[in-house]
């Protein structure tokens, strides 16, 4: 079923979550036991990331450098797949722009369709270095929206070659949102008229990056109303449970840290993962209050914390 469709059926906002596929190499089974953890919860839908294949540069023993271009994680269209037929759960696998050629995104897309799942998520991706998307420049999707129309033209039939009576995809298209602007966009209302321009390509409903502080989040909404986007914007939340994400997610994610949060750790380090649930329950609560479709959790390898919130929170899936 459709993502949009979840949220129209839904009697109460939904809680989803986020996985990360594992490292080359690494055991599916834990991923599993993470999922089966998620399933009390009874989520409509799970998100699996994409990840591009990344440069990086190994030392041989002789003293010289050998550049290397690997994908870390490969396995998403996989694990989506069980997570439909193991899980009975609608996968929703992230597709990006970056290291796909048009024409191997159509291919991706054929497979999703194959599958019979009924969502994707067109993401941009970051430039992982290896330059793949400038070598093939002109046969690449360079922003997100050029991918959402390819995506939505397969949903006319239109592929990438002109085929006559291609049967069309069905795909329910997410795209994702900024509540503190995405990091290369000049300021927020320049940022919210790429994410509308994203809608107008056929995005169907929006998830945004983490935040900590809600005024954001609510600030970004009315933007977007005002600006004529209509769609559901789903919250993205993370629990901050390391003391080591005070540094990495601002950094990673270009977010800010609330400074009653965030002192509130450097006080008591040893508390770290009590005070982001509380932080976190805090949170979700306002945004239940708000009227949010649901909350999208970006659980990665890790479910416990954000199970921690959702037991205390007043909503359970109920469809
Ligand atoms: P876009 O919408 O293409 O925007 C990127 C930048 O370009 C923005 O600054 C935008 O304002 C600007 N822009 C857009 N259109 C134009 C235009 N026509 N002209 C000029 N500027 C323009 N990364 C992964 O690698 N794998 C994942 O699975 C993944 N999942 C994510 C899920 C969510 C919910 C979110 C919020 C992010 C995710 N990311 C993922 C990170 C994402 O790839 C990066 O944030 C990336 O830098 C931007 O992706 P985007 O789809 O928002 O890009």
């Amino acid at each position: 079923m459709k993502v949009t469709e979840h949220y129209e059926k839904a009697s109460e906002p939904l809680i989803s979550f986020e996985i990360i596929p594992p490292k080359r190499g690494g055991s599916v089974k834990t991923v599993f036991e993470s999922i089966e953890k998620l399933m009390p919860v009874k989520p409509p839908f799970i998100d699996v990331t994409y990840h591009a294949a990344e440069a990086y540069i190994e030392e041989l023993p002789d003293g010289t450098f050998k550049r290397h271009i690997k994908r870390k994680r490969p396995g998403t269209i996989g694990l989506c797949a069980a997570i439909l037929h193991r899980f009975g759960v609608d996968p929703v696998p992230h597709l990006i722009c970056e290291g796909f050629s048009k024409e191997e995104s159509e291919d991706a897309l054929i497979e999703l369709n194959y599958l019979g799942i009924d969502n994707v998520l067109a993401i941009r991706g970051d430039d992982s270095g290896t330059s793949y998307n400038q070598r093939k420049n002109g046969t690449v999707n360079k922003y997100a929206s050029d991918l959402v129309s390819q995506i939505k033209n397969m949903n006319n039939g239109i592929y990438l070659e002109e085929i006559a009576n291609a049967d069309p995809t069905d795909f329910c298209v997410g795209v994702a949102g900024y509540p503190e602007k995405h990091f290369e966009a000049p300021n927020l209302d320049w940022d919210i008229h790429r994410l509308k321009d994203k809608v107008d390509a056929g995005g169907d409903y929006i998830v945004t990056q983490m935040f900590f502080d809600n005024s954001a989040f609510f600030t970004f909404v009315e933007k977007c109303r005002q600006a004529g986007i209509t769609v559901p914007i789903v919250p993205g939340i993370k629990v901050l449970s390391h003391i080591r994400h005070l540094t990495s997610l601002p950094k990673n994610f270009h977010l800010n840290l609330p400074d009653a949060l965030s002192n509130e750790i450097f006080n008591n380090p040893e508390r770290v993962r009590e005070i982001g649930v509380e932080w976190c329950i805090e949170q979700c609560s306002q945004l239940l209050d708000y009227d949010v479709p649901g909350i999208h959790f970006y659980v990665m390898g890790d479910p416990q914390p954000a199970l921690d919130v959702i037991e205390k929170l007043p909503t359970a899936n109920k469809v």
